[in-house]
């Protein structure tokens, strides 16, 4: 547990070290509405959850300064949790099947969103213990993915604006480089399609481990936990 002071410190530390073209959303799971507040304080404009129940008691806590600040879900997201996380997040990370676009699409326009972007989480390294669209799993890879974001594209309640990964959780950065540089290759080849809908901005990739490894590599987007507001419990 870090204290408000060093929330601040290593928050405004992070942000100066990395580029102004990265944005920093904050893994918040298990931390409390006092300790986010630390952090939007200090400036942090982007919040990670990973739970929709978590999510809904925080922002209930933190009030108007909830509005403050841009909402990613970055968890992973059932079915049948659609409906509650609608209202609560501003970007899904972690859509990973047509089924779960599908869903998200069907049900937004009555959340009141009239389009919600989204981002394909793939699980690059195709290990059975991740969530996400597995590279593993398909004879060609980037046709599936081709269908899959050509299907996304149709959706008019879902805007496809970027891939999310989490790579290797632990150990040395330099072992998630090869991830990195994988997903960074989707990402360009999904771009290069240049389909009408998809708006591939936001590579998001990198954690408090690896997210200088996840910069070189093409991130623009990191999601920062324990880096900010230390070790969990
Ligand atoms: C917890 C979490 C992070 C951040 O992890 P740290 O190692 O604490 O920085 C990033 N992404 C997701 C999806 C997470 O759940």
């Amino acid at each position: 547990m870090g204290s408000f002071a060093d929330i601040r410190a290593n928050y405004q530390r992070i942000r100066r070290e990395v580029p102004d073209s990265v944005t920093i959303v904050l893994a918040a799971k298990t931390r409390t509405a006092e300790e986010i507040q630390a952090a939007i304080e200090a400036g942090a404009t982007h919040i990670g959850e990973n739970y929709v129940q978590e999510a809904t008691a925080i922002q209930a806590q933190l009030g108007k300064m909830a509005d403050q600040v841009q909402w990613h879900m970055i968890g992973h997201l059932q079915t049948n949790k659609i409906n509650k996380a609608l209202p609560l997040f501003d970007v899904i990370q972690t859509v990973d099947s047509i089924q779960k676009a599908q869903a998200i699409d069907k049900r937004a326009e009555s959340a009141g969103k009239d389009c919600i972007p989204v981002y394909l989480e793939v699980n690059i390294g195709s290990e059975t213990s991740k969530h996400g669209i597995s590279p593993g799993e398909h004879e060609s890879f980037q046709s599936y993915l081709e269908n899959l974001v050509q299907e996304m594209s149709q959706l008019s309640h879902v805007r496809l604006e970027g891939l999310m990964t989490m790579g290797p959780l632990f150990g040395d950065p330099e072992e998630s480089r090869p991830y990195f540089q994988q997903t960074k290759a989707l990402f360009d080849m999904i771009k290069s399609l240049s389909i009408p809908g998809v708006e591939m901005k936001y590579l998001s990739m990198g954690m408090t481990h690896s997210y200088q490894v996840a910069i070189e590599e093409g991130a623009n987007m990191i999601r920062i936990g324990s880096g900010v507001f230390g070790d969990r419990e």
